[in-house]
């Protein structure tokens, strides 16, 4: 037996803040940079800039209309690169607001972050492996998971909504390049066959008699570009479905086109919405699509404080993670605490680029998504830390620790899941079967690369 001690030891404190890998707060000021600095906007009024209709007017859609933005401050050899890009590997067009244009750092053009997503050049693609040789587009199989045209049923309790094909913006690693946007010379875009009217009614319709489904992405595209009366009576008619309890719009164009957001129209039926969301008991939040810090200025804060006043649930954020964008701890923290200190927007996911044809330069191995994740741990809230996720054909999300194996050489991961998509109902093996992902060639060793030399040419036989 011991004895009790009769006195506790003095307890001095000695934890102070300690240098850390990453340094808060970040140094980033954040301000709406001022449009007048580029010489196409130099005269560009204020009134004109926060107009939604200016935006869309003068979105750059050509690389004549890019120069007359940026002139010489755009140096030829990426002007060259853009034009052989669109000519032989582009899967979409250039389609770039203004609003987003001043967020590129103007005096370093070839290495912005965000011109490197949107406006991709020939250069910044890897010179062998400008795309994986199983990339596809469709990539995520959603239209073969089709319950009706454009609803893809591919989890148990949720389902994705595509209710229109079109942007404000166009981004060059768009996992649904199969589908949104026009054609360009690398891709003939799938059209949808059935009336807007009739597709709509459809998607209500199989809702209303699937009472397993709870959960409807509302997405596109962008809903941006839906007529807010179109969109009002959509999701209206969603909550008036009583098994559908979340309901989530995903926009883009929050942080590419804020000022459509800020439109009186638009406003207000956004809010005939949210109040009757918060009356039916149905959680109403916003999913917007941010890559990088640069995008968070106080114009995408402005639209955020509006939806939570209207009583919107949460404006969350699915980033992609793209190398040369955001892969590193310091891009990626920046941009968290950009949009949960500036933005009150919620760090949700940063999804792994999905591979779809001549993305391989953005797309990063997944223990390299490992080591990200694990280097992003511990600096914010837990609610607030992003998972970075592999969206596995025929599988969905999953957290890139969850991989069940992994052939490092090959660079091929193997994943399972512990439920069946709408289409395999019929299928004893659906959850126990492996799916197969596969890491950027280019970053295997030599005996990876040599197995997919052989595969790419001898794919019958491999
Ligand atoms: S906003 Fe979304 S759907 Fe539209 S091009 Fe970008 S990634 Fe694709």
């Amino acid at each position: 037996m011991t004895t009790p001690t009769t006195s506790i030891a003095h307890r001095t404190p000695k934890a102070h803040a300690s240098p850390q890998p990453y340094r808060y707060p970040p140094e980033r000021a954040f301000v709406e940079p001022d449009w007048r600095r580029l010489p196409g906007y130099k005269d560009v009024t204020g009134g004109e800039w926060n107009s939604a209709k200016w935006q869309r007017q003068h979105t750059v859609k050509t690389l004549d209309q890019l120069l007359r933005v940026y002139q010489d401050l755009i140096p030829q050899d990426l002007v060259d690169s853009i034009k052989r890009d669109q000519a032989e590997r582009a899967t979409m067009s250039m389609l770039v607001p203004p609003q987003m244009l001043n967020t590129m750092n103007e005096h370093d053009l070839w290495v912005d972050p965000i011109r490197r997503y949107m406006i991709p050049a020939f250069g910044d693609r890897h010179p062998e492996w400008a795309s994986h040789p199983l990339a596809e587009r469709d990539s995520l199989h959603e239209a073969d998971m089709w319950a009706v045209e454009g609803l893809t049923h591919r989890y148990p309790t949720k389902v994705l909504a595509e209710l229109l094909s079109t942007c404000p913006q166009y981004c060059g690693h768009c996992t649904r390049m199969d589908l949104v946007g026009n054609s360009v010379p690398q891709v003939l875009k799938y059209r949808f066959e059935s009336k807007q009217r009739d597709r709509y009614a459809a998607i209500l319709d199989y809702l209303r008699r699937t009472p397993s489904v709870r959960d409807v992405v509302v997405s596109g595209g962008d809903v941006a570009n839906l007529p807010i009366n179109h969109l009002v009576e959509f999701v209206s008619a969603l909550m008036d479905i009583d098994n559908i309890r979340d309901i989530r719009l995903a926009t883009k164009g929050l942080m590419g086109l804020p000022q459509h957001f800020l439109q009186d129209d638009v406003l207000r039926g956004l809010e005939s919405l949210a109040t009757k969301a918060v009356d039916r008991d149905v959680d109403l939040a916003v999913h917007v699509h941010v890559n990088h810090a640069q995008s968070i200025t106080p114009l995408v804060a402005k639209v955020v404080k509006k939806l939570h006043a209207m009583g919107f649930r949460d404006v969350r954020n699915q980033g992609v993670l793209m190398r040369g964008v955001n892969d590193s701890q310091n891009a990626l923290l920046d941009l968290c605490f950009a949009l949960l200190d500036n933005a009150k927007i919620m760090p949700y996911y940063f999804y792994m680029c999905d591979m779809i044809p001549n993305s391989e330069h953005w797309r990063l191995a997944v223990h390299e998504a490992q080591q990200l994740q694990h280097s992003i741990m511990g600096y914010m809230p837990g609610f607030a830390t992003p998972r970075i996720v592999c969206d596995v054909p025929f599988v969905g999300k999953r957290w890139v620790h969850q991989v069940d194996a992994y052939d490092r050489t090959k660079g091929i991961s193997y994943w399972t899941k512990n439920y069946r998509t709408g289409i395999e109902f019929d299928d004893p093996d659906a959850l126990t079967r492996g799916h197969e992902y596969y890491d950027p060639i280019y970053t295997l060793p030599e005996e990876g690369q040599d197995y997919w030399r052989k595969r790419a040419v001898e794919p019958a036989t491999a």
